[in-house]
C-alpha cells in the first residue's frame, strides 16, 4: 500500500513536470490558473491542474497528451479539453491570441483575453495566473490582488454584481471560507446577503443547486458550511439534524436533502427512497425503542432499506441487540404461504395479505411453533366467515 502511494506521488510529480516541460518548449503561451495557483501559493496540494492556453487549447491538449498518454476528453464547442491520467487531472481552456501579441523574448504583455478570463472568475484568490512559458516562467499576474487576500485570509468578489451573475458563487464562497478557515470580506458579505434576500438562489436550476450541495458534502468541513447556509436562512437545518450528519457516513447528504424542497432536483428513485427512510429515522428509532416483541421489530424495520437499518445502532447504540434480532428474524421462512391459504379456500384480497402477516407475526413471537399448528389455528379461526 505504502509502495502504491509513493508510486502515485511519483507519477503525480512527473505528470506535472511533463506538462511544464511541454509548455516551456512549446509554441503555446500557457498559464496555471484558478485553484492551482491559489493552492500552491497556500502551500497546499492542488486537487487538479487548471491551465489557460493562449491559442487553441484543444490542439495543445492533443500534443501534450502524446507525452502524458492519459484519457483525453475534448469539448470542441467550448474550446476546452481535459487530460485524465491515473494520478492527475489537467483541465485546459483557450484564451484567444491577439494579433498584436508580443513577440517572444520581449517581456510578456498579458493579452486582454487573459484579463477577460480573469474578470469572469469568482473570487480574487481564484483570479490569478502563473506563467508556464520559458520567457517568464513562474511570473504571477494578479490584477485583483489575490495574493494579498490569500495572506489576509479573505474571500472577496471581483465586482458588485458577482453573486447576481452567478448565485452558485454563494455556495462556493462558503465552501472556500470553511476549507481554508478564511473570512468573507465585509463588502462581499453584504453583497451575498443582498443576493440571498433577492432570492437569487431560487433562480438556479435544481441540477446546479444539487451539484453545489454535492461539492459541499465532499469537503471535510461540510458541517460548517451547512451551518453557515442555515444561519444565512438559505436552507435552515435543525441542530439535532446537524449533529446527526457525521453519524450517517455517505448517506449524510440524503438526510440533508430530505429536509429541503427537492422537487426540481434530478434524483434517482433509490435516492428518494433513502431520503424518505432518513426523514423518518427519528420516529423509527423511538418506535423501535418501545418495541417489545419480535413481530413489532419486524414490522417496523421491514419497509426500511438495509443501508439505513445499519445506521440505527450508530445513532442509538442500545438498539444494536434489536437490529441483530431483526437480521436473524428476516431469514425465517414462514410456515404459512399464499398457497396454503388458497388450499383452505381463502380468496386473494386485502384480508388474504393481512392473514399471511398475522400468521408470520404469531410464528415470530413463537405463539405458533410448526406448520401443522399454524394450519390448525387457521381452521379454528373459521376464516371464510
Ligand atoms: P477546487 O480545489 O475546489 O477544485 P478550484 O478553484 O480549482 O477549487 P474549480 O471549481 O475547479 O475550483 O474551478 C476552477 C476555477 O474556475 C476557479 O478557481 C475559478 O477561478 C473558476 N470558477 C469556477 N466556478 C466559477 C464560477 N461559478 N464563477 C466564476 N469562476 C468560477
Ligand atoms: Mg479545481
Amino acid at each position: 500500500m505504502a509502495k502504491l502511494k509513493s508510486l502515485a506521488k511519483h507519477q503525480k510529480k512527473s505528470v506535472l513536470n511533463k506538462a511544464i516541460d511541454f509548455f516551456i518548449k512549446s509554441i503555446y503561451h500557457a498559464y496555471f490558473v484558478g485553484g492551482y495557483v491559489r493552492d500552491t501559493t497556500l502551500g497546499l496540494k492542488p486537487v487538479d491542474i487548471d491551465i489557460v492556453v493562449e491559442g487553441n487549447a484543444v490542439k495543445a491538449a492533443k500534443a501534450l497528451n502524446l507525452k502524458l498518454k492519459g484519457k483525453l476528453c475534448i469539448y470542441e464547442e467550448f474550446g476546452t479539453a481535459s487530460i485524465i491520467t491515473e494520478a492527475e487531472r489537467i483541465d485546459l481552456a483557450s484564451a484567444r491570441v491577439e494579433k498584436y501579441s508580443s513577440p517572444a523574448k520581449l517581456p510578456h504583455v498579458y493579452p486582454s483575453t487573459i484579463i477577460e478570463d480573469l474578470n469572469r472568475r469568482d473570487f480574487t484568490i481564484n483570479a490569478m495566473v502563473m506563467s508556464i512559458s520559458k520567457e517568464d516562467f513562474g511570473e504571477i499576474f494578479d490584477p485583483f490582488n489575490g495574493l494579498k487576500d490569500i495572506k489576509k485570509g479573505l474571500i472577496r468578489v471581483l465586482h458588485k454584481n458577482s453573486f447576481n451573475d452567478d448565485p452558485t458563487r454563494i455556495f462556493r464562497a462558503l465552501r472556500y471560507k470553511n476549507r481554508f478557515g478564511f473570512k468573507i470580506e465585509k463588502k462581499t458579505k453584504i453583497l451575498m446577503k443582498e443576493a440571498i434576500d433577492k432570492r437569487m438562489i431560487q433562480q438556479l436550476s435544481g441540477q446546479r443547486i444539487l451539484n453545489e450541495i454535492k461539492l459541499i458534502f465532499s469537503e471535510k468541513k461540510y458541517q460548517e458550511t451547512i451551518k453557515d447556509l442555515s444561519d444565512l436562512l438559505i436552507y435552515k437545518i435543525k441542530k439535532k439534524d446537524l449533529e446527526l450528519l457525521p453519524l450517517l457516513g455517505p448517506n449524510r447528504i440524503y438526510l440533508y436533502l430530505s429536509k429541503l424542497d427537492t422537487d426540481g432536483f434530478p434524483l434517482k428513485t433509490e435516492e428518494r427512497e433513502i431520503m424518505q427512510d432518513l426523514n423518518k429515522i427519528g420516529s423509527t428509532i423511538s418506535r423501535l425503542e418501545k418495541a417489545s416483541t419480535n413481530s413489532t421489530i419486524c414490522n417496523i424495520l421491514s419497509p426500511i432499506s438495509d443501508q439505513i437499518i445499519e445506521i440505527i445502532p450508530l445513532i442509538r447504540q442500545e438498539l444494536k441487540g434489536k437490529i441483530n434480532t431483526y437480521s436473524k428474524l428476516k431469514k425465517i421462512k414462514p410456515f404459512v404461504k399464499g398457497n396454503d391459504l388458497k388450499k383452505l379456500g381463502v380468496r386473494q384480497n386485502r384480508k388474504f395479505k393481512n392473514l399471511l402477516r398475522k400468521m408470520l407475526d404469531l410464528q415470530l413471537d413463537k405463539n405458533i411453533k410448526s406448520k401443522k399448528e399454524a394450519i390448525q389455528y387457521l381452521r379454528n379461526m373459521k376464516i371464510h366467515e
